[in-house]
């Protein structure tokens, strides 16, 4: 094999690392960092080729030498020779092993950059993974083998890559030492991918014919395709525009992380700059106020700085008080971010547990959290061809787009213009899982156009006419637990007691205003949510609502206490064991799931979810009807 300049330069790298790795370490500091992806099927050459950078980078961490050596005994110090072969077959064994890690991170060096390869398993399923790797990715390298061309993983790969934002693509056609180095076949490939790339709008790309194994144009010129004239891989991976580079000349953006007040003298904004560069003097605007200041200083680690850019951790200090807090973000006055509450976005579903659309999420957006409620779908992706396909929710590993909307305003910006402030999380309020990244596209003008509509008569107002306290007595529990039946003379002992009340009994509203639902697990969360809302607006007309709903679910229950004023939300859980509710069988409704007649049965073949801390528990075994009622009284009329 020949010693290519990357190589020569790699072994002085050896030597100076075997002489002073302080220096080492601090020569490292001041290059540029390219963070990419390879994608590829299984035996498009993966780890072949991330063996083949490591290899004649010779860049390779401490801990990964480590892994080699256990390997091999023929495998000395940092700084010896170490064997291509084997460096490959310990990426690739760890590679299996770890088919439960998400992704994989290298690291390593050239005497022009610092790079972090992402290596993501390929298979479908692992969707969620290839956009966790890909993230926070300048650019990703699409493997395709020379002899089997563009194959669907190669367009879910490309897909994905240019979904996620990724500006900078490389085709890399492997394996060319296996087709004779023959121009002909790569030409046809990159036609084909042409004509793919322009179908998705990817807009342009870098082809590079190499061999991963043989070593052709990874750090030089490959002296067997002569007919190819442009940079090797490492080449074009030191030279490639990174986006800290690009988000530079973008307008000033800071997400504030925290406020520091160390005394009552200093008042800083800390953060990550976004995009954009900031000097002390500039006129900032703070979103979502839209207050106004100038910066004073930009206070770092390593002193004040005269001018701070993307990609950089500073604190701020402005000229006035004004407020600002974790979450707040600091822009350009003249070029400042949208602020709204309801988006269309792309979703791509992280989880097992399919998407319910109409229950809250916590959505994190940088620095900023709130509470989110997601629309059904408008529509999924097919990541094999990109199809878009009807869809009334999301499973693992799906791609879709769908509105939602937030319970505050959310500084942002479309995903496309910056990540840092159109990408998101979605996280489960119960388990605190991440169960999708998402993906702005743009603000519904809705958002802008609906505003809350003050009225003149209060809903205190209201309230004090009827000489009552509005509250909502939520009632969960079992088909046939009894909630119909209590919720009734609940109702008939407060009319008696001259006080203003209202009934929402399940069977009622499905009659109605929910008619257009079943009881899947999406239909039934948006079941709840409807009548929430209803319960609230009547709240506000001061009334005494029941409300006598099976409500399987904690999270609903949970969003619809937060809906309530506080205070106004009591649920009432009425405790029938699955035994007792099913020998009682009311409406014959258990006979009906037991024989296979009914599906989606609470109980039988759908879940139920107990309150964990009711306001009032009411078990059915140990008092009668009218006593439930009375207790419940009680507790809210003293
Ligand atoms: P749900 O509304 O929860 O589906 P229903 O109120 O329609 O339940 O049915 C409950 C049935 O159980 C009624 O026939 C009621 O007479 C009977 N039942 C027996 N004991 C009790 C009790 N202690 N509390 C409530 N209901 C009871």
């Amino acid at each position: 094999m020949m010693a290519s300049a990357a190589q020569e330069s790699a072994y002085q790298v050896d030597a100076l690392i075997a002489q002073d790795i302080n220096a080492y370490l601090e020569r490292h500091q001041h290059k540029s960092l390219l963070r990419f992806i390879t994608c590829g099927s299984v035996d498009d050459g993966k780890s072949t080729l991330i063996g083949r950078l490591l290899y004649d980078s010779k860049m390779i961490f401490e801990d990964q030498l480590a892994a080699l050596e256990s390997d091999s005994k023929k495998v000395g110090t940092q700084g010896q020779e170490i064997d291509f072969a084997l460096l490959v077959d310990g990426l690739a064994a760890e590679r299996e092993q770890g088919i439960t890690i998400d992704v994989a991170y290298r690291f390593f060096a050239t005497e022009k950059r610092k790079f972090i390869v992402a290596d993501t398993p390929g298979h479908e399923q692992y969707t969620r993974n290839m956009v966790t790797g890909a993230s926070t990715a300048d650019l990703a390298v699409i493997l395709v083998d020379a002899r089997k061309g563009v194959l669907t993983q190669t367009r879910r790969h490309s897909y994905l890559a240019h979904l996620i934002g990724i500006r900078n693509l490389v085709l890399a056609v492997n394996k060319m030492d296996l087709i004779g180095y023959d121009q002909a076949v790569f030409d046809e490939i990159v036609a084909d991918y042409r004509t793919f790339a322009d179908s998705i709008g990817l807009g342009s790309f870098t082809a590079l014919p190499i061999s991963g194994f043989r070593g052709d144009n990874i750090t030089a010129p490959s002296p067997n395709m002569p007919w190819y004239t442009g940079p090797s891989l490492v080449t074009h991976l030191e030279t490639v525009e990174i986006n800290a580079e690009a988000d530079q000349a973008k307008p000033f953006r800071l997400p504030v992380q925290w406020v520091n007040r160390p005394n009552l003298d200093f008042r800083g904004f800390a953060g990550l700059v976004s995009s954009g560069t900031i000097k002390p003097g500039d006129p900032v605007r703070i979103l979502p106020s839209g207050k106004t200041s100038t910066v004073a200083r930009i206070v770092t680690l390593d002193g004040d700085l005269d001018e701070a850019v993307a990609g950089r951790s500073i604190t701020l200090t402005l000229a006035d008080e004004v407020d600002c807090s974790r979450g707040d973000v600091i822009a350009a006055a003249g070029a400042p971010p949208q602020v709204a509450d309801q988006f269309e976005a792309t979703l791509v579903w992280m989880a097992e547990d399919e998407m319910l659309p109409g229950r809250s999420y916590w959505l994190k957006l940088g620095t900023q959290t709130a509470t989110a409620t997601i629309q059904a779908p408008k529509y999924q992706v097919n990541v094999n061809t990109m199809e878009q396909l009807a869809a009334k929710t999301l499973d693992l590993n799906a791609i879709g787009v769908a509105n939602l909307s937030t319970d505050k305003p959310l500084v942002f910006e479309p995903y496309a213009e910056n990540r840092t402030l159109g990408g998101f999380i979605l996280i489960d309020k119960l388990t605190n899982a991440t169960v999708a990244a998402g993906m702005l596209h743009f603000s519904l003008r809705r958002s802008q156009n609906i505003h809350w509509q003050p009225t003149d008569v209060s809903r205190d107002t209201l309230a004090a006419l009827k000489n009552q306290k509005p509250v909502v007595l939520w009632f969960t529990g079992l088909s046939g637990a009894g909630k119909s039946t209590i919720a009734n003379i609940v109702e008939k002992k407060l009319v008696r007691m001259n006080r203003h009340t209202f009934l929402l009994d399940g069977d009622n509203v499905r009659h109605g205003l929910n008619k257009d639902l079943g009881f899947t697990d999406a239909d039934r969360v948006e079941n709840i949510r409807r009548v929430g809302e209803v319960a609230k607006l009547m709240t506000d007309a001061g009334l005494i609502v029941i409300t006598a709903f099976i409500s399987p679910f904690r999270a609903e229950r949970e969003m619809v206490r937060q809906m309530m004023q506080p205070g106004e939300f009591i649920e009432v859980h009425i405790d029938t064991t699955l035994a007792e509710a099913e020998r009682r069988d009311v409406k014959g409704l258990y006979a009906k799931a037991r024989a296979g007649q009914l599906a989606n049965f609470t109980g039988i073949d759908s879940p139920y979810e107990p309150p964990e801390d009711p306001e009032i528990r009411i078990d059915t075994s140990g008092m009668t009807p009218d006593e439930a009622a009375e207790l419940i009284i009680k507790r809210i009329i003293p």
